[in-house]
């Protein structure tokens, strides 16, 4: 019977294959059929004990819904006995938020000859109030009362709340009455003490690796939040703290471990939880996407979304308003996701790489937690997997946000070398600053007095500068300093350090090189640029520099060497301009 049941989609399809290929088989198949369409009117067969599967017994199960008023036991045995109860289609039996009380019917054959222990789990921890009644015959052997409504009822970790059964060989009727004004979920479970044992293993498993690597995640982020200072890492952590907590709501840990017996919490904790991680998981976007300055209109409409979120469901929590509070925690939850999704799209868009990262994390999330809410409220099968999904899919998110964390943190990086690396070069010419060159000469300075090395500079200035500028216009003097800046870059050795002094003044660090001939270079560098001719780019027909040169003998210093070639510049302007001074410590 319960075969059949369990393939009632494909049962008529294979027979019509069936007739195509055999005849004599298709006639006792359909033979079967006509048996099973007079079966399936009659009231169920009770399921043999020893044959129920581990998993929820939904298919086994009828249901009534307690449509028009409260019913009694007895008068709920007479619907069951007119056949108004209907059978199970889902392993787990699912109604809605809101739904009026619901009846449930289990037949139940103990073909032993002593009484069977059997462990009876219903796994959702937010039912208020499951009244369970075993029948054996007409006498009731047990009347039992649990729910998160009922003081003094707890549901077991990972299990929800169990009841254990002693049933007496023969048959006998589970009949459970289920009332919650939220998600009317029953997964409903009548396990041996093996199942039991094996089931509980599964889900303690479950929950420590899923608790371990929040925690472990919320740890992680909270440490680098210390040391870093740093938004995202602290929204983040909340995020997903809110979220660990809303997982301790829904699954019953927090009423177990946290707040035991107090009904209120319990009610509310779940929407409000729903709404609270929504809310910092959006925190955390609009800071780690950067939404305030590249994209504000989405910076505003999730600062919005955030405040109504909370003021709605504060209103329904202050109202003492359950079902809507319920109804709202989902929709807001599965809005979140979807606006989550959509602003990784949009800063995707805005071509920020990171955004790429986070979309991959926000999507996995969303899948996941839509994946959970459509199980417990609708259009997804009730399932292990299903129901764990947001679990895990936050703890997948966790581990791409982890990535596009540090991706950020690596373009940050870079950014800053960029903005180090802008601030020691010249802009108009790409040659050192001053700062670059003062950095870089004093290594090579240390060297040469250490080994006793020669080591000179070349210092100089272009000659009437400012006369350019007044009768050829600025462009053309910034022309002129490029041309020159580029002449001394192709002239230098490898080791040479050029840097633009300032203005129109250079100054070419010589390693290795004596007074003598880095005069001859001066000397040669003068030619050259005298040489140059401006006309094509409406400058000057002729420019010239002037040039001082100092060696290291003598000098104590750095600067002392930098300050003497400026004084011989100083000297060949006196001296006419156009020309090389060089050091001698007799003419400084
Ligand atoms: P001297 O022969 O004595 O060196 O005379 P000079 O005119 O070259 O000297 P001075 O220092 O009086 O003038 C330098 C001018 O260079 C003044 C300033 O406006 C100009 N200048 C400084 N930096 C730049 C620049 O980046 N571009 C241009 N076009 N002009 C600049
Ligand atoms: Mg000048
Ligand atoms: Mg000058």
């Amino acid at each position: 019977m319960t075969m059949l049941r369990i393939r009632l989609p494909t049962f008529p399809l294979a027979a019509f294959a069936a007739l195509r290929r055999a005849p004599r088989q298709a006639a006792a198949l359909l033979l079967a059929i006509v048996l099973w369409l007079g079966a399936s009117g009659a009231a169920p067969a009770a399921s043999e004990l020893g044959r129920l599967p581990p998993t929820p017994l939904g298919l086994h199960m009828a249901s009534l819904v307690e449509a028009a008023g409260p019913l009694t036991l007895d008068e709920a045995r007479a619907r069951l006995a007119a056949g108004e109860f209907t059978t199970g289609t889902t392993e787990v039996l699912r109604f809605g938020i809101g739904s009026a009380p619901v009846w449930l019917h289990l037949p139940l054959r103990n073909t032993e000859s002593v009484p069977a222990e059997r462990r009876l789990s219903i796994e959702s921890s937010w039912l208020d109030r499951i009244d369970i009644h075993v029948l054996h015959g007409d006498r009731e052997i047990v009347r039992r009362s649990v729910g998160d409504a009922i003081p003094g009822s707890l549901p077991e970790p990972g299990l929800g709340y169990v009841t254990d059964l002693v049933l007496p060989p023969g048959d006998s009727d589970l009949i459970v009455r289920i009332a919650t004004p939220d998600t009317l979920v029953v997964p409903l479970r009548l396990l041996d003490r093996a199942q039991g044992e094996s089931f509980q293993r599964q889900q303690d498993f479950t929950y420590a690796a899923l608790y371990g690597f929040l925690l472990a995640l919320i740890g992680y982020n909270a440490m680098l939040w210390f040391g870093l200072r740093e938004r995202s890492f602290l929204d983040y952590t909340l995020y997903v703290g809110s979220f660990l907590l809303l997982n301790l709501c829904y699954s019953g840990n927090g009423y177990i471990w946290l707040w035991p017996g107090n009904t209120l919490v319990q009610k509310y904790c779940i929407p409000v939880m729903m709404v609270i991680s929504g809310c910092f998981g959006l925190r955390f976007a609009d800071g780690f996407l950067g939404l305030r300055e590249h994209a504000p209109a989405a910076h505003r409409f999730v600062n919005r979304l955030i405040a109504a979120g909370l003021a709605i469901q504060a209103v329904c929590v202050l109202l003492l308003r359950q079902q809507d509070a319920v109804h709202f925690g989902f929709v807001f939850i599965l809005a979140f996701s979807l606006v989550m999704v959509g602003l990784g799209l949009i800063t995707v868009r805005n071509g920020r790489i990171a955004g790429r990262y986070y979309l991959a994390a926000a999507l996995t999330a969303m899948v996941a937690i839509a994946v959970t809410a459509l199980a417990a409220w609708f259009g997804l099968p009730h399932s292990q997997l299903t129901f764990h999904a947001a679990g895990w899919g936050i703890a997948a998110e966790g581990i791409l946000l982890a990535l596009a964390l540090a991706y950020r943190m690596r373009e940050h990086q870079r950014a800053r070398l960029q903005a180090e690396q802008l601030a020691r070069i010249d802009p108009l010419t790409g040659l050192f600053n001053r700062r670059a060159f003062l950095e870089n000469a004093l290594p090579v300075w240390s060297t040469a007095l250490r080994g006793g090395r020669p080591l000179a500079v070349i210092a100089l200035d272009i000659d009437h500068f400012k006369a350019i500028n007044d009768s050829h216009g600025h462009d053309a003097g910034d022309r002129v300093i490029t041309t020159i800046a580029r002449l001394l870059k192709d002239s230098s050795r490898s080791g040479d350090i050029v840097a633009r002094w300032g203005g129109e003044e250079f100054i070419v660090l010589l390693p290795e090189t004596d007074g003598e001939r880095a005069a001859a270079l001066a000397e040669r560098l003068r030619k050259d640029i005298a040489r140059l001719d401006f006309r094509a780019g409406q400058g000057p027909n002729a420019i010239t520099a002037s040039f001082g040169v100092a060696a290291r003998d003598g000098h104590e210093s750095l600067d002392d060497l930098i300050c003497a070639a400026d004084h011989r510049l100083y000297a060949a302007k006196a001296g006419g301009r156009n020309r090389v001074e060089l050091f001698s410590g007799a003419a400084g």
